[in-house]
């Protein structure tokens, strides 16, 4: 066992507990299985097309995408003028919902509101909102569902409009069957803050002063990812990729041996830490000895859904005039669209366009096992019928697959995942950082702390060391 860190998986949260090792000179390893750095955040290069996995912006709003204003001065220092600002006031940044039809600007603008409800269906939102207020559950636990809270806090007309029926797009279940964790998201459709927002100017006035806009990297939001393992190069170092481990030996509460698979070879690692941001199914089912039957079960019962992304290159120098538009309705089988050229000049040619179609499924159903022609067929069919894209129009295409995209919060996940953390806390060289790495519903800034915190701490032990590792490599 060495004084080292090994740091699996290069998304943002262990590409930013690199660069925080780096710049105090601690040694480290980064091991990705993939044959690019990004993670869910990564830019796919595509002729002369840089393009994301589905709509990926850094939020002003702390309680939409977790905003870090650490993890922001960090990229913003980094990228420099290759981070374009958007003014959220100015709406610059544009989202749409449409439903039945009908299209709601969002964040939601109650003049656009109120035209596209009709006056039925707004006094309908109105009087469900105000008779909810007096039916709030008072103390949400885990017990409580998604549904309950949601509409608790909306009320039922809101609730559906904007928030159910695409949750159940996205996760795949009832929201009935869901978690009340996943209630944060509700705060960005409160309407409370909407009127706010739109009647009080002393309000505006004092948020366009203290928010930081809306960003994104000109080159794509991969861009982040991309430079600190340039960051890392220049200064000798490595980030291995195609790599995967395939056994985690532990004894006596301490990871002593990682074996990794790079390229045909096996190589072992004896690090003094490990920093692990893949998803925790695979973790957990890597050690040797293999956890008790109960923290197996437990862990193989926690979900991810999975994320299509079909990427249609257009015939067109642009084909939609907001950043992305979801679609709650059932009828339509994808969940969103996007158009990268929105989000930055730079990731397109001037003359075409192209069109993220998100779909979520998942691992091993259906949708998830048709071929690229397939999907396209599934998606072409309802674009034509809203008049979106034409298949004339398509000059190519391609899908992206990504099986651990979004953490399932069913009830009762928490029990199962305190089952699985409490055993891995046995562990006293490990610690689970990011979204998969934790299961936990996070955005990039988020990930990106959780991975520089636990580089920090690692930095901090060392210093007064105070830790037994060091201590035993010192004094073997
Ligand atoms: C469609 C979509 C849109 C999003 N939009 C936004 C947004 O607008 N704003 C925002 O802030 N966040 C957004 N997010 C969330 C953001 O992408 C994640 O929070 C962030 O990428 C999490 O970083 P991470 O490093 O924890 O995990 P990941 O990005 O999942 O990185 C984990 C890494 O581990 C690697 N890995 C997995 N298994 C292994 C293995 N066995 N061995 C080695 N390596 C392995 C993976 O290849 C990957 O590179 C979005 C996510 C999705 C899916």
């Amino acid at each position: 066992m060495d004084d080292s860190v090994l740091i699996l998986g290069a998304g943002p949260a262990g590409m930013s507990a690199a660069s925080r090792l780096l710049s105090s000179n601690v040694r480290f390893s980064v091991i990705e299985r993939s044959d690019v750095v990004g993670g869910l955040a990564k830019t796919i290069p595509f002729g002369p097309f840089s393009l994301d996995i589905g709509p990926h912006i850094l939020c002003t709003r702390p309680y939409v995408y977790d905003y870090n204003e650490r993890m922001y001065q960090f990229i913003k220092e980094m990228l420099g003028d290759r981070l374009i600002l958007y003014e959220p006031l100015n709406r610059k940044y544009l989202e749409s919902v449409r439903v039945d039809g009908d299209e709601f600007i969002y964040p939601i603008q109650i003049k656009n509101a109120l035209q596209n409800a009709g006056l039925g269906h707004a006094l309908r939102i109105a009087y469900d909102y105000v008779r909810s207020r007096f039916q709030s559950p008072s103390n949400p636990d885990d017990g409580i569902s998604f549904e309950q809270i949601t509409t608790a806090q909306l009320g039922r007309s809101l609730a559906d409009l904007f928030i159910l029926k695409y949750s159940e797009k996205i996760w795949g279940l009832k929201c009935s069957a869901l978690s009340s964790d996943l209630a944060w998201r509700v705060g960005e459709f409160s309407l409370m803050s909407v009127l706010i927002e739109q009647f009080s100017n002393l309000w505006k006035d004092a948020r366009s002063q203290s928010g930081h806009p809306v960003c994104y990297p000109a080159q794509g939001i991969g861009l982040i990812c991309e430079q600190i393992k340039e960051k890392i190069e220049n200064a000798g170092g490595k980030v291995t990729l195609n790599a995967c481990p395939v056994r985690i030996l532990h004894d006596n509460g301490y990871i002593y041996e990682v074996v990794v698979r790079e390229d045909d070879t096996l190589r072992s690692y004896h690090p003094g830490y490990v920093l692990s941001s893949i998803p925790i199914n695979s973790l957990v089912r890597l050690l040797d000895p293999e956890p008790p039957a109960e923290v197996i079960e437990s862990v193989m019962s926690l979900r991810h859904r999975s994320h299509l992304c079909l990427y249609l290159i257009v015939n067109r120098d642009r084909v939609l005039r907001e950043h992305c538009i979801y679609y709650p309705d059932p009828e339509i089988p994808f969940a969103r669209i996007m158009e990268q050229k929105n989000y930055s000049g730079d990731t397109c040619p001037d003359d075409l366009a192209s069109l993220a179609v998100e779909f979520f499924c998942w691992h091993g159903d259906d949708l998830w096992n048709k071929d690229d022609p397939g999907l396209f067929r599934i998606a072409i069919a309802t674009l034509q019928e809203l008049g979106i894209v034409r298949e004339d129009e398509v000059l190519d295409y391609f899908v992206n697959r990504e099986q651990y995209a979004y953490p399932v919060y069913d009830i009762g996940y928490a029990n199962r995942l305190r089952t699985v953390t409490a055993y891995l806390e046995d562990l006293k060289n490990l610690k689970l950082i990011g979204r998969s790495g934790t299961f936990t519903y996070m955005g990039q800034y988020r990930a990106m702390e959780a991975g520089s915190n636990a580089a920090d701490e690692i930095i901090q032990r060392r210093l007064v060391n105070e830790d037994p590792l060091i201590q035993e490599v010192v004094r073997p």
